[in-house]
């Protein structure tokens, strides 16, 4: 037998598959094979699922993310009997354009939420407790009060009134919303008069301040609540912190205009974390409805 014979085998075994080739397959994370989001605060990735478990709560940094409307409600009630409201719909009453037309924007905005206007109300109940509970979308132009917005909080009052139900609202908002210009501002008037309604026949309102609420809703629904609750570092004014810095000519620290803030100045009356939210508003509301906890 040859030498090259005894080696022959060795050889081919040694020889690579033309062809194929050696690869390693990357383990995934959870974050990278589910939907995430990146926590505006801390950047971390969080899945949805995560986020959703953790009621839109950072697990990383503790940072309240914002909740739309409707995930707001669907998770605040225990039970959904009905939605108010969606009968109203927004016209244009004064042509108003600026860089496009009302109307082109409120498109825009309803194919951007899902929503038909920026205020969502629905009749439910919390834990024991019927209550009716409205909140704001600021996806939709900023969650800025309109004249439809009034209307369905007006409705929420009236129902309230009559069927002797609690009201909730989560406020989120820049404030009024110029595309209606007097309109707009007219509902200030018109949800406080709605309020001073139940405040005289004693039906409880409450208010949750998330961030941020601004503008013509802090000066009206966002500031006439019974009990006064924020979620923290929410921010909550009238006029933004810069325009308040550039007329003042002062340079305004950090906490000015955080929900902790202003529970030292006393203009909220807590600041509850949103895992205990569902908790603290029931006991307030059972209290001041004088029903079993
Ligand atoms: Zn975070």
């Amino acid at each position: 037998m040859s030498q090259a014979q005894l080696t022959e085998p060795t050889i081919w075994l040694k020889r690579e598959v033309p062809g194929v080739k050696r690869t390693t397959v990357p383990t995934l994370t959870a974050v990278e094979t589910e939907p995430s989001t990146e926590c505006p605060n801390c950047h971390a990735l969080i899945t949805n699922t995560a986020l959703n478990l953790n009621q839109y709560v950072c697990p990383e940094c503790d940072h309240h993310l914002t909740m739309t409307a409707r995930q707001r409600l669907e998770w605040f009630l225990s039970s959904i009997d009905s939605e108010l409201g969606q009968e109203f719909t927004t016209g244009n009453p004064l042509y108003f354009v600026d860089s496009k037309p009302y109307p082109e924007r409120m498109k825009e905005a309803q194919n951007k939420t899902g929503e038909s206007e920026g205020l969502v109300v629905m009749t439910g109940k919390l834990k024991n407790l019927d209550i009716i509970a409205c909140a704001f979308d600021f996806r939709f132009m900023g969650g800025s009060m309109g004249s439809v917005v009034g209307d369905r909080f007006v409705q929420a009052a009236e129902i309230a009134l009559t069927e002797n139900k609690p009201l909730v609202c989560f406020a989120a908002s820049g404030g009024a919303r110029m595309q209606e210009g007097l309109l707009s501002l007219m509902q200030m008037a018109r949800t406080s008069a709605a309020i001073e309604r139940l405040r005289l026949a004693g039906v409880p309102y409450v208010v949750i301040l998330t961030n941020p609420v601004y503008g013509g809703v802090t000066a009206s629904l966002a500031m006439l609540g019974d009990v006064h609750i924020a979620e923290p570092k929410a921010m909550i004014g009238f006029a933004g912190k810069r325009v308040i810095e550039q007329t003042v000519r002062e340079v305004l620290g950090e906490p000015f205009q955080r929900a902790e803030f202003l529970l030292e100045k006393g203009t909220v009356d807590m600041v509850v974390h949103r895992h205990e939210l569902i908790n603290t508003t029931h006991r307030i509301l059972a209290k001041l409805t004088k029903a079993a906890v």
